[in-house]
């Protein structure tokens, strides 16, 4: 966690959200309970995310945690999706999800 800065959130105890090295954002709750920013905003609006799914960030910009920028792919569609340039891999919603889980 070298160079992870607060970014919002304040020493009263309440939530933090911390910018990491790697470049994205963490929330951290009194009690040591952390979660990435963009897994909480998409599972917010769509339910848990099932094991083996990540959450993409559509535009590549990981500090860009809006839900519209948010999609849930498989774990390997997603490297895949990384490595080919394919921006066509995304499945914003559960119902998304698991017509990607039937094609796959
Ligand atoms: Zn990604």
């Amino acid at each position: 966690m070298a160079h992870a800065r607060l970014d919002r959130g304040g020493p009263d105890g309440s939530l933090r959200v911390i910018h990491e090295a790697t470049g994205y954002y963490w929330l951290y709750w009194p009690g040591g309970r952390k979660v990435l920013e963009h897994r909480y905003v998409w599972e917010k609006a769509n339910g848990p995310i099932e094991a083996g799914y990540v959450i993409h960030h559509s535009n590549e910009n990981k500090t860009d945690n809006r839900l519209e920028n948010l999609e849930c792919l498989r774990r390997g569609k997603h490297v895949q999706g990384h490595l080919t340039g394919n921006k066509e891999h995304g499945r914003k919603t559960q119902e998304g999800m698991r017509k990607a889980k039937e094609l796959s």
